[in-house]
């Protein structure tokens, strides 16, 4: 695991985390747009694995990253 930090204490992980909140709030299923919307992160070995569940009709997205 990489100890590299960002100037102002992020870490890639929470970068990422970032990124992918900003970016994908809309709900595959049914169109819902989470505008409070957060993805939960847990690293598995190399990868990131995102989870976040639509509140309108429980609908639960993923999407993996994996780290290089
Ligand atoms: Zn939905």
């Amino acid at each position: 695991m990489s100890t590299r930090r960002t100037r102002r204490g992020t870490t890639a992980l929470d970068r990422l985390r970032d990124h992918y909140t900003d970016a994908d709030r809309e709900c595959s299923k049914c169109g819902f747009v989470d505008e409070d919307g957060e993805w939960s992160a847990k690293t598995t070995g190399n990868r990131i694995d995102y989870r976040r569940v639509c509140p309108s009709c429980g609908a639960i997205e993923v999407r993996t990253l994996k780290l290089k």
